[in-house]
C-alpha cells in the first residue's frame, strides 16, 4: 500500500490534476499536504471501503467528510437517486421530494419551524447569518476560533478545517471591513462570551457555534457552555445559530441540539441530509425565516437548490437512520476509540482520544484539547507519521490532525479490528 509509484495510473492523474486545479485539488484538504504524502486519487467506494485509481483498497474513515454515514454506494440510496434521475434532473420548480425531506428534517429537529435548502453548507451558513443580521438590525457576528462554517468571507477569520490544516490565520482576499464584523472568541470560554456581550451590547446579531467542534478535531462542549450561549444571546436580543453541518443527523436524528438539550434560533445543516449529494439547509424560528425572500426582504436563491437527486439521496439516507442504528454507530465508534487508545498506551504515545458519540479524533496531544487554540499544540509531525503508517496498512484516516474520523454504519467488527491492529503498528511508527 505504498504511495502511488511513478508510472502508476494514480500518479499520472495526480500530475494531470496538478496542471489543472490549484494545488491539484478542488478542495484544499484533499491535497494531503499536512501529512506529506501524495494525494490519493479515489475512484470507487462501497460500504466501508474506497479504492484508488491503482485498485488499492482502503478502509475509509474520511466518509466523504461526513455525508457517508451509511457507507459508500448504499443500495437504497443508489436506487433512490436512479429513480429520481429518471424523472429528469433539476426541473426549476418546487418538487415533492423537497417537501418530504423538509418535513423529515423538521420532525427530527423541532427548533426548525421553517427551512430552506441550498447547495452547500457554506451557502447555508452565509444565508443564516444574513437572516440573523436582518432580524436584529445588527452587524456583528460572534464565532469561535477553530470552528469552520464554510468559506463565506466573514467566516474565514481564525477558522478550523483546511485553514487550521494549512496553518493560515484566515484567508487573503477578505476585505478588512468584512473581517471586522466578526468577533472571534476562544471556544468553550463562557467568560469571554459574557465579556463580548458586555463590550458590544446591542450590536451582536448572532453567535454561531459548532455545538460539537469537528473542524479542529473533535472537541466536546464544556458543561454549561451551550446553555451559557443560549442565555447570553437571549438576554441581549441576539440569535443563537448552531452549525450542525457535521453533527446534524450524525449525533442522532435530532443532532447536537437534542443531545445537549439546547435549542438554537437557527440551525445550519448539510452533509448527511444529502446522503452524499450536494446540499445545505438553514432554518429555525418561523419569524426569522419569514424574512427570507419572497416572504420577506432577505434575498437568497439557488438554481439547483432543492435538487431532486440531493433530496432523493437525503430521504433514502434518513429513512435508514432509525434510533437503533445510532446506538449501533456509537457502539462502533466506542470500540474503535478504545482500541486506538489501547494501541497508543502500548506504544507509549502521548495521544488522547476525543470522542463525542460517533465522532472521534486521535490527538497527538495530552490532554485532549478543549479549544481550537489548544488543538493547534498537537504534534502534527507525529500525526503525519501515523497517517502514513495507517495508509500503508490500508486504512485511510483524515489527512489532517484537525478533522474528525467518520466511522459509518457499514464498518463492521472486521474493519474495526483491522483498523485497531494497524494502529498498533502505526502508533509505534508515529513515535519514531
Ligand atoms: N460548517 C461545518 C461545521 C462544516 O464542517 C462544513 C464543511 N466541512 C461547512 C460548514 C461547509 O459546508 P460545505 O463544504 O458544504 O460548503
Amino acid at each position: 500500500m505504498a504511495a502511488p509509484s511513478v508510472g502508476s495510473r494514480a500518479a499520472a492523474l495526480v500530475e494531470r490534476a496538478e496542471r489543472l486545479f490549484p494545488g491539484g485539488v478542488n478542495s484544499p484538504v484533499r491535497a494531503f499536504r499536512a501529512v506529506d504524502r501524495p494525494p490519493l486519487v479515489l475512484e470507487r467506494g462501497r460500504g466501508p471501503f474506497v479504492w484508488d485509481a491503482d485498485g488499492r483498497r482502503y478502509i475509509d474513515y474520511i466518509g466523504a467528510w461526513g455525508p457517508a454515514i451509511l457507507g459508500h454506494a448504499h443500495p437504497r440510496v443508489i436506487a433512490a437517486i436512479t429513480a429520481a434521475a429518471a424523472n429528469g434532473l433539476a426541473l426549476g420548480a418546487t418538487g415533492p421530494l423537497e417537501v418530504e425531506l423538509g418535513e423529515s428534517i423538521r420532525e427530527a429537529m423541532p427548533s426548525i419551524e421553517r427551512l430552506r435548502f441550498t447547495s452547500s453548507g457554506t451557502e447555508a451558513a452565509m444565508s443564516a447569518l444574513r437572516v440573523a443580521r436582518a432580524a436584529t438590525g445588527r452587524d456583528l457576528i460572534v464565532k469561535f476560533a477553530g470552528a469552520y462554517h464554510g468559506h463565506a468571507d466573514g467566516l474565514l477569520v481564525e477558522a478550523g478545517s483546511g485553514i487550521a490544516t494549512l496553518a493560515i490565520a484566515g484567508s487573503a482576499g477578505v476585505p478588512g471591513a468584512i473581517a471586522a464584523t466578526s468577533v472571534v472568541l476562544p471556544h468553550n470560554d463562557a467568560a469571554a462570551v459574557s465579556a463580548a456581550f458586555a463590550r458590544h451590547a446591542g450590536r451582536i446579531a448572532a453567535v454561531i457555534v459548532e455545538p460539537v467542534v469537528a473542524n479542529s478535531g473533535v472537541i466536546a462542549p464544556a458543561p454549561g457552555f451551550l446553555e451559557h450561549l443560549r442565555e447570553a444571546t437571549t438576554a441581549d436580543g441576539a440569535l443563537l445559530v448552531f452549525d450542525e453541518v457535521i453533527t446534524g443527523f450524525r449525533l442522532g436524528r435530532g443532532g447536537a441540539q437534542a443531545r445537549f438539550g439546547v435549542q438554537p434560533d437557527l440551525t445550519i445543516l448539510g452533509k448527511v441530509i444529502g446522503g452524499g449529494m450536494p446540499i445545505g439547509a438553514y432554518g429555525g424560528r418561523a419569524d426569522a425565516m419569514g424574512l427570507v425572500a419572497p416572504a420577506g426582504p432577505v434575498y437568497q436563491a439557488g438554481t439547483l437548490a432543492g435538487h431532486p437527486l440531493s433530496m432523493a439521496a437525503g430521504l433514502a439516507t434518513l429513512a435508514e437512520l432509525t434510533p437503533d442504528r445510532y446506538v449501533a454507530l456509537e457502539a462502533t465508534a466506542k470500540t474503535l476509540a478504545a482500541g486506538l487508545a489501547e494501541a497508543a498506551t502500548r506504544a507509549e504515545s502521548p495521544v488522547s482520544l476525543a470522542r463525542v458519540g460517533p465522532l472521534l479524533t486521535v490527538f497527538f496531544l495530552e490532554p485532549a484539547p478543549t479549544s481550537g487554540a489548544a488543538a493547534l499544540q498537537a504534534d502534527r509531525a507525529a500525526y503525519a507519521r501515523f497517517f502514513g503508517a495507517m495508509l500503508d496498512r490500508g486504512i485511510l484516516i483524515p489527512p489532517s490532525q484537525f478533522e474528525a474520523w467518520f466511522p459509518s454504519l457499514a464498518h463492521g467488527p472486521a474493519e474495526i479490528e483491522a483498523t485497531i491492529d494497524a494502529a498498533r503498528h502505526a502508533m509505534e511508527a508515529a513515535a519514531q
